[in-house]
């Protein structure tokens, strides 16, 4: 095969990261890039396949109705596009027609993150106004309730690591309350890996990137109730052409999905194992200590955290988790925290020899083994 690498003179990365964006979300599996190749090698109505698979997957998932889009942004974009035009194609056509009054859209402060684009961005390409309830830390159902006015066209509950985890309303009250003013509710539950529970607890709609959990494509799903999921389909016809999903990754979602809902997942024991011997090299060198811990906003992930201590390295995580970044091979670990001091080591898409080329590329940056 063709390296690509050097053809485009591209950087080689190992991502311990996390199914991040900017380096591509996941590793697809040849399985999956088999259906890939069948989608982009034939021919079909778009619409007629996207039905299609779409009820294969709500069946598949026991949901009402599922529908594949580009990404969950594009997810999130249409389905406020949806409330915001309330099934009228002059609407639909003119999705920012200043004399549509009717376009707030309430999340809590906690919730309005940036996930490489501020999800206030994402809300105003469907001709959503953000309006938020609450404070930073701090987000009751009477904050929320204080907020929804005649204008108001729906609720968005954002379920992220990103997000304020604590003071936030609970899900379940946050749906009812919506219901209670006749509110849809849209979850985005992006990175989360459980494709009942949010639509159990009634959600409107329920969205999904088809390249973090599953595995699949550059896509996002979306699965709900079926008469808002026929709204968010109508957005074809105005901004949902902008961002229309390839034949190649319907098929390949699709089969991601299928594969993600049959296969066996590690378990946190079995992904503790892996990290165990990583570790044990790490604290054998002085000033590193690494252990495991689970996903901070509590998915079924096991991630070594490593703390660096900057007296005896005299170099401070950040500077460690920059200097991984750059030379020959480019290594992108979780720094999120690396102003306290600590990086995490995410192997979902690290093989056994990467994972050894981390440890080996952190002792070099420190200076050498420090034995203890
Ligand atoms: C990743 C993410 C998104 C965007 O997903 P894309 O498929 O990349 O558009 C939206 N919301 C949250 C909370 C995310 O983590």
């Amino acid at each position: 095969m063709e390296d690509i690498y050097e053809k485009y003179q591209v950087k080689q990365v190992i991502n311990a990261s996390g199914k991040m964006t900017i380096l591509g979300g996941s590793r697809v599996s040849e399985d999956i890039c088999q259906q890939m190749n069948i989608g982009a090698s034939h021919f079909f109505e778009v619409k007629d396949l996207l039905d299609k698979t779409g009820n294969y997957l709500a069946a598949l998932i026991g949901v009402e109705s599922a529908y594949i889009v580009n990404s969950a942004s594009g997810a999130i974009a249409q389905s406020v596009a949806a409330c915001v035009s309330r099934g009228k194609l002059q609407y639909i056509l003119d999705i920012y027609n200043p004399e549509n009054k009717k376009r707030e859209v309430i999340i809590c402060k906690g919730h309005n993150v940036d996930y490489g684009t501020p999800i206030e961005v994402t809300i105003g390409m469907g001709g959503g106004h953000v309006v938020e309830a609450g404070y930073a830390n701090k987000c009751t159902l009477e904050h929320i309730e204080a907020k929804i006015n005649e204008n108001t066209v729906a609720l968005i509950y954002v379920k992220s690591h990103h997000c304020v985890q604590k003071g936030m309303p609970d899900m379940k009250a946050f749906i009812e309350l919506g219901h209670r003013y006749h509110l849809p509710v849209i979850v985005d539950a992006a990175a989360e890996e459980d494709l009942k529970v949010y639509d159990n607890l009634g959600a409107d709609a329920v969205v999904y990137s088809g390249t973090k959990a599953f595995e699949g494509p550059t896509s996002g799903l979306l699965i709900g109730k079926k008469v808002f999921i026929d709204q968010v389909k109508k957005q074809s016809q105005g901004i949902g052409r902008v961002m229309k999903v390839g034949k190649e990754n319907i098929l390949g979602l699709t089969y991601a999905i299928e594969k993600y809902l049959s296969k066996e997942h590690l378990t946190l024991q079995q992904q503790s194992q892996r990290l165990e011997i990583f570790n044990q090299k790490l604290n054998a060198n002085d000033g590193i200590s690494a252990r495991i811990i689970q996903d901070g906003a509590g998915r079924l992930i096991m991630r070594s955290e490593i703390t660096f201590d900057e007296k005896k390295l005299s170099k401070n995580a950040l500077q460690i988790a920059q200097a991984l970044k750059e030379g020959e091979l480019h290594i992108y670990t979780r720094d999120y925290r690396a102003n306290e001091g600590k990086i995490e080591i995410d192997i979902r898409d690290v093989n056994d020899q990467e994972l050894n080329m981390i440890y080996e590329k952190i002792v070099k940056i420190i200076g050498g083994r420090k034995d203890e």
